[in-house]
């Protein structure tokens, strides 16, 4: 098997939430072009759950997780939080990797 990186997994996530949310903006419905993260791309173990992600327009990446919460819903967004509390350093061991890549492949198929 191939080694997973980050830049492997950002590639993957891109592709996946782009065909998820049929390339439109999440906020606004216009074409989108981007990866938006409700809690930002440093919290790696959120970084490719497919619920911290959005497809967005440039004007909604917005650097400000509660932006997203309306979207996303109040239920995943404190369920996201506090995986991002709970954050500690495995997060790049091949076998999350892993797992998170078999999340984001079922948006694809
Ligand atoms: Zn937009």
């Amino acid at each position: 098997m191939k080694p997973k990186t980050i830049d492997s997994m950002d590639a993957l996530a891109r592709k996946a939430i782009k065909a998820r949310d049929q390339g439109m903006c999440r906020v606004c419905g216009v074409e989108g072009n981007q990866v938006a993260h409700v809690w930002k791309r440093r919290h790696l173990a959120v970084r490719w759950t497919p619920e911290n992600l959005l497809w967005v327009c440039s004007r909604h990446n917005i650097d400000e997780p509660e932006f997203y919460e309306s979207i996303v819903g109040k239920d995943i967004f404190y369920k996201l939080e506090l995986l991002v509390m709970q954050d500690h350093s495995d997060h790049l061991t091949q076998e999350f990797l892993s797992a998170a890549e078999k999340r984001l492949k079922k948006l694809i198929a």
